[in-house]
């Protein structure tokens, strides 16, 4: 994890999105260290994290942020809901709204439906996220920070389209 900075190949800046309480601080610290946290919020006063891997031989830095209004520069976004309430799915529009109106147009997103863990009040089919994702020309995952499943995955996905997309 300490890449020294003249080994560092690209720097990606990406945020995670969508309503609050979706689970973004959570997928954040699941990505950067590989926590979860079971009391309150844990980042108060952090402006981004970062995790740095390798992507086809190249060093990437992922600076992620999960504040609101960052969208300025990114070149990936993380859209976030939580499977288990139908209303933040209903507004992703919004939010790929909000990506079109101040991200660069060629932002890679990545819808993700997280808290895929709690299986019995999922209120979100898969179904109906893929069906919207296909639509909007979006990859989509369903992740739990709760427990890992599909977190590195999907930021990998995300960071190597990024790299398809900039080089
Ligand atoms: P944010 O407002 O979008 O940043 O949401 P947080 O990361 O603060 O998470 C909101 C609540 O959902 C917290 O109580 C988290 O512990 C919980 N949470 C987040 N991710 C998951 C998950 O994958 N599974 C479960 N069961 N709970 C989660």
């Amino acid at each position: 994890e300490n890449v020294p900075e003249s080994r560092i190949d690209y720097v990606y800046k990406v945020v995670v999105i969508g309503d609050s309480a979706v689970g973004k601080t959570q997928i954040l610290s699941r990505f950067t260290k590989n926590e979860f946290y079971f009391d309150s919020k844990s980042t108060i006063g952090v402006e981004f994290q970062t995790r740095t891997v390798t992507i086809k031989g190249k060093v990437i830095k992922a600076q992620i942020w999960d504040t609101a209004g960052q969208e300025r520069g990114a070149l990936g976004a993380m859209l976030v809901y939580d499977i288990t309430k139908r209303q933040s799915f209903d507004h992703v529009a919004r939010w790929v709204e909000e990506l079109r109106a101040h991200a660069d147009n060629s932002i890679v997103i990545i819808l993700i439906g997280n808290k895929a863990d709690l299986v019995d009040l999922r209120a979100v089919s898969t179904e109906d996220a893929v069906e919207f994702a296909e639509d909007q020309g979006l990859f989509f995952s369903e992740t739990s920070a709760l427990n890992g499943d599909n977190v590195d995955s999907a930021f990998f996905r995300l960071l190597e389209q990024i790299y398809s997309v900039v080089s």
